[in-house]
């Protein structure tokens, strides 16, 4: 099974070349129907084709100008299918960042990245037995994503505790703790939480890859508060749209 999900460069460069091939075949057909109405229609065709291609050819390329165009960036949402990560009272950990995940792929997407993400819906795989780090890992090594982002849900037996958080490997690229500091900043700033940046987490995507890893813990399940924001749609565009914005930033820091 391959969930791996191929950006918008490879759509466009099949438009392009689709362009090109439907230019080539009609500006042949003039030289022999010159005398009927047809030929007359086919002359005003590629008439057309011979001035409006430039036109087309300049403005495709721009599709894949954004901010993030060359960077490949995996996005794994927790947990999926057997697994349902943390149980609040109401929602799903894996329902939850499945949402977020696909948000911000959207997002990542328009501003010209190529994304993949570990699962596209609530199926995991249900032959990995349980067991989905490797099937996960496999994704990384295949695509060569130059970040990777996994989304998560806290869970706490205090259910006071509360805040999104964002956590990363010191001993993992060097620039990872820049980026969980990006994300942590852009939640800050709109979501109000006061958790800072943590190396506190055994997670083998943080741990077993060399690209700039985080993992977004989103909010505590446990507290009944948060369990509603996450559970809302405007909440987890917000998360998503926290994580995109400073994604931006740290690919514009690093140029
Ligand atoms: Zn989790």
């Amino acid at each position: 099974m391959d969930l791996g999900i191929e950006g918008s460069e490879l759509r466009g460069a099949t438009e392009m070349t689709r362009a090109k091939k439907g230019r080539g075949k009609r500006k042949r057909s003039p030289l022999f129907s010159l005398k009927s109405t047809i030929g007359l229609l086919i002359i005003f065709c590629a008439g057309y084709l011979v001035f409006a291609p430039q036109g087309i050819d300049a403005e495709l390329p721009l599709l894949h100008k954004g901010p993030l165009s060359g960077e490949t960036i995996l996005i794994d949402p927790g947990h999926g299918g057997f697994d349902p990560g943390a149980c609040g009272s109401i929602y799903f950990e894996k329902d939850i960042v499945l949402n977020v995940g696909l948000l911000l792929g959207e997002k990542l997407e328009k501003a010209g990245a190529k994304v993949v993400y570990t699962r596209t819906s609530d199926d995991i795989g249900e032959d990995l037995q349980g067991n989905t780090s490797a099937y996960r890992l496999g994704l990384v090594e295949k695509y060569q994503p130059t970040i990777i982002i996994s989304v998560h849900c806290n869970d706490f037996e205090d259910p006071k505790i509360r805040g999104a958080q964002v956590f990363y490997n010191g001993s993992g690229n060097v620039r990872s703790e820049e980026l969980a500091q990006f994300i942590q900043d852009e939640l800050e700033l709109h979501t109000g939480t006061t958790r800072e940046i943590s190396q506190e987490i055994g997670h083998f995507m943080l741990d077993e890859t060399l690209v700039p890893a985080v993992t977004v813990e989103t909010g505590f399940l446990s507290n009944p508060e948060e369990e509603i924001l996450l559970g809302s749609p405007s909440y987890q565009e917000k998360l998503a749209q926290c994580i995109y914005n400073a994604i931006v930033s740290f690919v514009n820091a690093g140029q």
